[in-house]
């Protein structure tokens, strides 16, 4: 039931381009059966994440339309993506939250890539479940590299104290949705969410998009 009404859309397949009457989430049934849902909860250890929940599995298919989705300027993916992340919500009775934070890129990063590809998604997320949003919350103050070209130990010295809070009333005792697209270590979310935490947020439920984690 939730499938239908959450994505009305015109004919064309967003991912494919196939012509099809019967989209769901913009997709066409036949790039529909190449998404493997999850709607799970991972079970990463964290310190700062209280809940992480995850939508798709980073099949090839996946991680193919993702990494066009970030690279490929098709910004508009965001609606397919943050229906299935729509979902897994409705499917998990995920609702007590009080506001919504996307995870953040620098913002010459933003200005070359010409979004936030987790804002897109947290955005779609907030208008739908009429939650607000807050982007200039959390910011990344660090110009990284790409998480996906360095291992784990540069990973986290690429990442260290590159999140700051500003206006941070705004988080005093709340309880965060935190939005990003692909988790694999989790690292990013732990970073975000220590910083969160620390400078007063209750609690931090994350959510994103895709993991290859199982
Ligand atoms: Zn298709």
């Amino acid at each position: 039931m939730i499938d239908k009404f959450l994505f009305p859309t015109e004919n064309v397949c967003s991912f494919c381009k196939d012509y099809d009457e019967n989209l769901i989430y913009g997709l066409c049934e036949e790039c529909r059966d190449r998404i493997e849902e999850l709607h799970a909860k991972v079970n990463l250890k964290t310190d700062f994440v209280d809940d992480l929940y995850v939508s798709i599995f980073y099949n090839r298919f996946a991680k193919d339309f993702i990494h066009q989705y970030k690279f490929n300027n098709k910004s508009y993916l965001f609606k397919t993506f943050s229906s299935y992340m729509n979902k897994t919500l409705c499917k998990l009775e995920i609702f007590d939250y009080d506001l919504i934070i996307p995870v953040p890129i620098h913002r010459r990063k933003e200005a070359i890539r010409g979004y936030n590809q987790s804002y897109l998604l947290a955005n779609e997320i907030a208008k739908y479940n009429k939650k607000p949003i807050y982007k200039d919350v959390l910011i990344k103050r660090k110009w990284t590299k790409e998480q996906n070209k360095l291992n784990l130990y540069e990973r986290r010295l690429n990442l260290s104290s590159s999140f700051i809070v500003k206006r941070e009333k705004i988080i005093l005792d709340k309880k965060i949705l935190l939005i990003d697209d692909i988790v694999t270590t989790g690292m990013t979310l732990e970073l975000c969410s220590k910083e969160l935490k620390e400078n007063g947020a209750d609690k931090i439920i994350g959510l994103c998009l895709s993991t290859p984690i199982r």
